[in-house]
């Protein structure tokens, strides 16, 4: 689960970690309330508004409505309100959010950090994530912040840093050093880093996330080590023993239709494509996109109904499918093991009599137990479902109606 900036940030500060001071805001009256607390909080006379989206790449961003970026900076506390204005309502298009963009309802007005007439601020990257193939923790960090680290990752692979940490071990201090000497740092900034990397992975393990992201983490003049941005994502399967992380969550920044699938315990995931799918296992699952792609289509979703699927879940999935204008055709591909086939079947011809009006052609392919019942079952029902019972018939009749969609 991904969590926004702003939260993230209060997320980190209760660790210790040091950051970017900021007040969020939902209307630009609030933006200049924010900002004024801010200033007599810390002194800043300088402010930055920041979108909050769970989505990177703000700063270069553009407001579809009204031209403005995603992050600006306002000089004077009369500019708040007005830069704020030009921001919240807005659609907001980056590189990361797709061409339709994300709807931005709060601003985090934050203090200036990069001191006006500071001639170094200088910025890092740093991140920590789970290296699976390792079993290990992996801090990631480099002297090239600000930037987008893939580009970094490809052109200059070496300005990468990474340190190895053994969960059960935890963060050693020769390991904090390291990365901050392998930064080039020395002196207080030094000190101000390993502290800052200390508290950092304190974070990332308590609230068992799987990925911080802190771009950039920046060095001002006089040594104080800040986040200046934070991309938290907390371990899903985690959240039940973090009941105030769980609050957090932001349904609007998800996909409508994935939250629907979450209700049922349904394990989907929207895709681009025109034949839905749903299938009982995640390797079966996997197998079945392939195959749609192999008779000419685009799989139009992941979705994987699980061992014991019954006629409530299967209705569910239907709906959940049905929903996705692109849709042209509906494989159910399911192996009868635990469930029998013809309970599959049953439950399909039931969830589409209740559902009513389907115009999509759908083809069931169900392999295992009591197999021909259930074909039997789907191609006396009279309605439009065909049956199939291997792959090779499945991906036939897949491509037909593709053809004829
Ligand atoms: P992202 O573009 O979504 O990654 O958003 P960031 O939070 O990283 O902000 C984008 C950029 O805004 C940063 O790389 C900084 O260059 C700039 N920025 C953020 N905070 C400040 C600030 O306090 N002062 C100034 N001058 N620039 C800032
Ligand atoms: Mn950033």
């Amino acid at each position: 689960m991904n969590i926004h900036e702003y939260q993230a940030k209060e997320v980190l500060k209760g660790y210790g970690v040091k950051i970017q001071e900021g007040i969020v805001a939902e209307t630009p009256e609030a933006a200049l309330e924010a900002a004024k607390q801010l200033n007599a909080e810390t002194g800043t006379s300088w402010y930055v508004i920041k979108a909050q989206i769970h989505a990177g790449g703000r700063g270069k961003g553009k407001i579809q409505q009204t031209d403005s970026n995603g992050v600006v900076l306002a000089k004077k506390l009369d500019e708040v309100p007005e830069k704020a204005k030009n921001i919240l309502g807005g659609t907001l298009v980056t590189h990361q959010t797709g061409p339709e963009g994300k709807n931005v309802s709060k601003v985090l007005v934050a203090q200036d950090v990069y001191y006006p007439g500071d001639s170094e601020p200088k910025e890092y990257y740093l991140s920590i994530l789970l290296d699976r193939a390792k079993g290990c923790n992996v801090i990631m960090a480099s002297t090239e912040g600000g930037m987008d680290i893939e580009e970094v990752a490809e052109k200059t692979p070496e300005k990468i840093i990474k340190e190895w940490i053994d969960p059960k071990v935890g963060l050693q201090g020769f390991q904090a050093r390291k990365v901050a000497f392998a930064l080039g740092l020395s002196g207080n900034a030094l000190k101000e880093m390993v502290k800052f990397i200390s508290a950092l992975y304190k974070a990332y393990d308590a609230t068992d996330s799987s990925q911080f992201e802190i771009n950039p983490v920046l060095k001002t003049s006089d040594d104080q080590i800040l986040a200046v941005d934070a991309k938290v994502n907390l371990d899903d399967n985690a959240l039940y023993r973090h009941r105030d992380l769980a609050e957090l969550r932001d349904l609007s920044e998800e996909d409508p239709l994935e939250v629907e699938a979450g209700k049922s315990d349904l394990n989907y995931v929207k895709l681009d494509g025109n034949v839905g799918c749903m299938v009982n296992g995640a390797g079966l699952a996997m197998a079945t996109m392939d195959m749609i792609k192999l008779s000419g289509g685009e799989p139009a979703n992941f979705l994987d109904v699980g061992g014991g699927a019954n006629a409530t879940t299967v209705e569910a999935g239907f709906r959940i499918i049905l929903k996705d204008p692109n849709v042209k055709a509906i494989l159910i591909n399911v192996f009868g093991g635990i469930v029998r086939c013809d309970r599959i079947a049953s439950g399909v011809v039931e969830a589409y009599k209740s559902i009513g009006d389907i115009r999509v052609p759908i083809i069931v392919r169900l392999q295992g137990t009591n197999a021909e019942e259930g074909a039997k079952i789907i191609d006396e029902s009279g309605l439009k479902v065909s049956s199939a019972i291997t792959l090779k018939e499945a991906a036939e009749k897949v491509q037909e109606v593709l053809k004829n969609a």
